[in-house]
């Protein structure tokens, strides 16, 4: 069986794929979509990333695909419904990056409210003991957390807000079985309800703009946002304008709607904490993600079975 790896990897991913198996680096091809068009028949695999995803167009030009081995546990660049007509499974690397993405999420809460890079800004431009106070900042224990997306990140993230002492509650399209925390079917509601609400749903068309100007206005002036999840699910412009007219006391936000491009508006506002898409980056994560990727790949190759097979 071939693969054809459309993105760079790790250097350890990247060798292991070279050394193991009969590999083809896309990206290494001077004319990416013509070797494509021309040599996609020759793949049985697809090693990709939720970044580099899998496009209609490449989807076309590999008509004996019969697996894709995705970095990352986000598949909105991949379409799904396209790979699920052909027969066509899919793994990404789920669980291992629970626990990252929830640290930084809690990183993000605490810096937003407790302005804690607009201190470092403010110690570093020397204007501590100066005539401009830094001022007060918001307290976080104790408050509301507010979730959308209640899955495997979400529960961790709420697990920590209950070493906070935070009152904890959810939205999802259905309610989970096995937690007590409150559930809100109206995401508004949700939002009127909490003091932080912090995103923790998948991205693609259904959660496009979810988001949106209403859910914002009702999260309110003393409210803050913070995006772990996909750019898309929030309405950018939207969170602009409440931003600007101080109907949101803040956002912290590690994704975007156009990465890595970040609007001007958002950069210059310092309610703003950003990050550049980071939540799974530590270097232990990291190492585990690219295990899970190559078993995956090692498990397909032996039985033609994945292990972390997304249910489409
Ligand atoms: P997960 O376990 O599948 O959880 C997703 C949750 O979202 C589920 O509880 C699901 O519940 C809910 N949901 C799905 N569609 C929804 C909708 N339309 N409206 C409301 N809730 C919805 O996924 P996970 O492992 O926690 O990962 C969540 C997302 O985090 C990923 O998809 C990825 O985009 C993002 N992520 C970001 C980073 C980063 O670096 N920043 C890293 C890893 C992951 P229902 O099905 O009941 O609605």
């Amino acid at each position: 069986m071939r693969i054809l790896q459309l993105g760079r990897l790790s250097n350890d991913v990247n060798e292991a794929l070279a050394s193991g198996y009969d590999t083809t680096f896309l990206w290494q091809q001077t004319q990416a979509d013509e070797y494509l068009r021309q040599n996609g028949n020759r793949f049985d695999l697809v090693v990709t990333s939720a970044q580099f995803g899998l496009t209609q167009t490449q989807l076309e030009y590999l008509p004996n695909l019969k697996a894709v081995c995705s970095f990352g546990v986000g598949y909105d660049a991949i379409n799904v419904a396209d790979l699920q007509k052909r027969g066509i499974v899919l793994s990404n690397t789920p669980d291992v990056l629970t626990d990252c993405v929830a640290d930084l999420a809690w990183g993000l809460i605490l810096d937003v409210a407790r302005r804690i890079s607009a201190a470092d800004r403010y110690v570093r431009s020397l204007s501590w003991g100066g005539k401009q106070r830094f001022g007060n900042s918001t307290r976080v224990s104790g408050k509301r957390l507010g979730i959308l997306g209640l899955g495997r990140i979400g529960k961790a993230i709420a697990k920590r807000g209950e070493g906070f002492g935070m009152d904890i509650a959810y939205h999802n399209r259905q309610k989970v079985a096995d937690v007590a925390y409150a559930y809100f079917d109206d995401l508004g509601e949700l939002a009127t309800w909490a003091d932080f609400l912090v995103i923790a749903c998948p991205g693609g068309k259904e959660t496009q703009g979810l988001v949106d100007a209403s859910v914002l206005k009702a999260l309110g002036e003393h409210g803050f946002l913070i995006n772990i999840a996909r750019g898309s699910i929030v309405d950018e412009a939207a969170l602009i304008e409440v931003l600007q007219a101080k109907q949101l006391a803040g956002a912290a936000l590690d994704v975007y709607a156009h990465e890595p491009n970040i609007p001007t508006a958002l950069l210059q506002n310092g309610t703003v904490v950003l990050t550049p898409h980071m939540g799974s980056a530590t270097l232990e994560t990291r190492q585990d993600m690219d295990t899970l990727l190559l078993d995956n790949v090692a498990s397909f190759m032996q039985t033609g079975r994945l292990l972390t097979a997304v249910t489409l």
